[in-house]
C-alpha cells in the first residue's frame, strides 16, 4: 500500500494543502470562503473519498461518467457529497451525469448542451453547468474556442433546464503557473464581461489544479479542483 492509499495520509495531505490555500487567499487578500475545493478522486477507490468526506470535505471530482455513475452509487450514505463532473464529456454518457453531478464543469458545445437540457427536463432538475474554454488554442484539448462564448451563453439562457454558473479553463498539459497566469486572467475577463451583461449567474471561475491552484486564486479562482495533492499521484 503506498502512503498515499493509507486514510491517514489524506488527512494530512488535505491539511498541508488548507495551510497552502489559505496562504494563497492571505496573499490575494481573499477570503478562504471565497475559494471552494474540489476534490478530484479520479481513479482513486471510494474509501479514500470517505476519508477526505469525514475530515469535512464535501465536493468531489471526476472524469469519467461511468466512473462517477458507479462512485455515487457506493457512496450514497454521504448525505452531503457534491459532486463534480470535469472530464470530457460525451453527448451518449450525459445520461450518466444529468442530475448525479452537482455541477457540470465542462460543457464546450452546443449540442452537448442541448443534450445536458434535455436530460435535465427528463429529470425534472436544473443542471448547472460551468462552460470550458480553451483560451490557450491548443488543438488536442476540449473546451470551446472563446469566441463561442456568446452563442453558449444565449442558448443557455434560452434553455429551461440548465444554469451557466462560471467558466472553467485548463492550461496544457504540464504547463507552469507562468504560462497558466495569462489564460486565468482571460478567463476572468470573459466572466467579468457576462456578469456585466448577458448571464448574471455566471460567477465562477473553476481554475486551478495541484500544479498552479496559487497563480488560480491570485486570478480570482472561486473553484479551484486538485487531485494528487489530496489523493497521490494517479497511474493509469
Ligand atoms: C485530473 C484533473 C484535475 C486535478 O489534477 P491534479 O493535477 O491531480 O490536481 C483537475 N481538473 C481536471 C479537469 C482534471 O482532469
Amino acid at each position: 500500500m503506498s502512503p498515499s492509499e493509507n486514510g491517514t495520509s489524506v488527512v494530512s495531505c488535505i491539511a498541508a494543502l488548507e495551510q497552502r490555500i489559505e496562504a494563497a487567499c492571505l496573499l490575494a487578500d481573499r477570503k478562504r470562503s471565497e475559494v471552494a475545493l474540489v476534490a478530484v478522486s479520479k481513479k482513486k477507490p471510494a474509501t479514500m473519498i470517505r476519508e477526505a468526506y469525514r475530515i469535512g470535505l464535501r465536493d468531489f471530482g471526476e472524469n469519467y461518467a461511468q466512473e462517477l455513475r458507479d462512485k455515487a452509487s457506493q457512496l450514497t450514505d454521504l448525505a452531503e457529497l457534491r459532486w463534480h463532473f470535469i472530464g470530457p464529456l460525451q453527448r451518449n454518457k450525459a445520461q450518466h451525469v444529468v442530475g448525479q453531478a452537482a455541477v457540470i464543469h465542462s460543457v464546450d458545445s452546443l449540442p452537448l448542451l442541448e443534450r445536458v437540457d434535455r436530460l435535465a427536463q427528463g429529470r425534472g432538475v436544473v443542471q448547472d453547468l460551468l462552460f470550458q474554454l480553451n483560451i490557450s488554442g491548443e488543438a488536442s484539448k476540449s473546451g470551446a474556442p472563446p469566441d463561442a462564448l456568446p452563442e453558449l451563453v444565449q442558448a443557455a439562457s434560452s434553455l429551461s433546464h440548465v444554469r451557466c454558473v462560471g467558466l472553467m479553463t485548463m492550461p496544457p498539459l504540464g504547463a507552469s503557473p507562468r504560462i497558466a497566469a495569462p489564460l486565468f486572467r482571460r478567463l476572468r475577463q470573459l466572466r467579468d464581461g457576462l456578469l456585466a451583461d448577458a448571464c448574471a449567474t455566471c460567477v465562477h471561475l473553476s481554475i486551478g489544479m495541484s500544479g498552479d491552484f496559487e497563480a488560480a486564486i491570485e486570478h480570482g479562482a472561486t473553484v479551484v479542483r486538485i487531485g494528487s495533492l489530496i489523493f497521490g499521484e494517479r497511474h493509469s
